[in-house]
């Protein structure tokens, strides 16, 4: 008995790796968020379909074990990866359970929300960074709190996922705080919406001016370091290959 866990990407087409593309052509039961469903409609048209909205995760999950069991061909989709901040580790959680523990879980991973607006930004990646996520419902406010002190004052790269959402602003307030004690005013922070769908936007802003109230659950944001710069339209992390090369002087 198996199900699939399987990234969509971060929304287009192009970005949904084949292999994951196939799996869902083949099975019978996809079960996911609608919201991702909705990103390619005809994908899942005819599919018996296990939403039990934002929420209900484990409920969703454990109805796709269940159906798995009945022979089901199941696929459980997240967007991005699954595997971060997706479906994959509750899949694996769940088959701890002796009801669940026959099911074996493969994970088809996707290009995550991080990598996307990396590509979309310039490559502000390009050397050591941290992934925070923001959200309380399932990790404690102090906690998130304490990483992201810590992560500030490392120095990394920083991107954060679930930033903020209509209700929860104070987190952001206070973790961008930590960035500008520990970071230059003028250091570029990356701004991204709905990454690779059809109302994407994106923007580069300086810490000391971050953008509070454009920040929601649809956004990613990249926090540069010292090395990150914001030239020609691109947001980008020198890594060191000054030293191999030298640009011409300019008048
Ligand atoms: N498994 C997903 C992440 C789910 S957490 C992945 O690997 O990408 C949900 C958060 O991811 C959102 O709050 C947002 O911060 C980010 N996110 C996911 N897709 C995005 C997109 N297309 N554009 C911008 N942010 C996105």
């Amino acid at each position: 008995m198996k199900i699939y866990a399987v990234g969509l990407g971060p929304g287009s087409a192009g970005l949904l790796a084949p292999e994951a593309e196939e799996l869902i052509a083949q099975c019978d039961t996809v079960a996911g968020y609608t919201t991702y469903l909705k990103l390619f409609p005809e994908l899942f048209e005819g599919k018996k379909i296990i939403d039990t909205g934002m929420r209900g995760e484990v409920e969703r999950c454990e109805a796709a074990l269940r159906a798995a069991l009945d022979g089901d061909k199941v696929v459980v989709v997240s967007s991005g990866d699954s595997g971060i901040y997706g479906m994959a580790g509750l899949l694996m959680e769940l088959t701890e359970k002796d009801e669940f523990s026959s099911v074996k879980i493969e994970v088809i991973p996707g290009i995550t929300a991080a990598s996307a607006a990396n590509a979309i930004l310039g490559a502000p990646l390009m050397n050591d960074f941290a992934v925070l996520s923001l959200s309380d419902l399932l990790t404690p406010e102090d906690t998130i709190l304490r990483r992201a002190q810590a992560v500030a004052a490392s120095g990394l790269v920083c991107v954060l996922y679930n930033p903020a959402s209509r209700s929860r602003r104070r987190i952001l307030d206070k973790v961008i705080s930590f960035f500008v004690k520990y970071r230059e005013k003028e250091t570029p922070v990356g701004v991204v919406h709905n990454a690779c769908r059809t109302d994407e936007k994106s923007a580069v802003y300086s810490l000391g001016e971050f953008p509070f109230n454009i920040i929601d659950m649809r956004t990613i944001v990249i926090i540069g370091n010292e090395n990150t710069v914001f030239k020609n339209g691109y947001m980008y992390t020198r890594r060191g290959y000054e030293k191999y090369y030298k640009l011409e002087e300019r008048g």
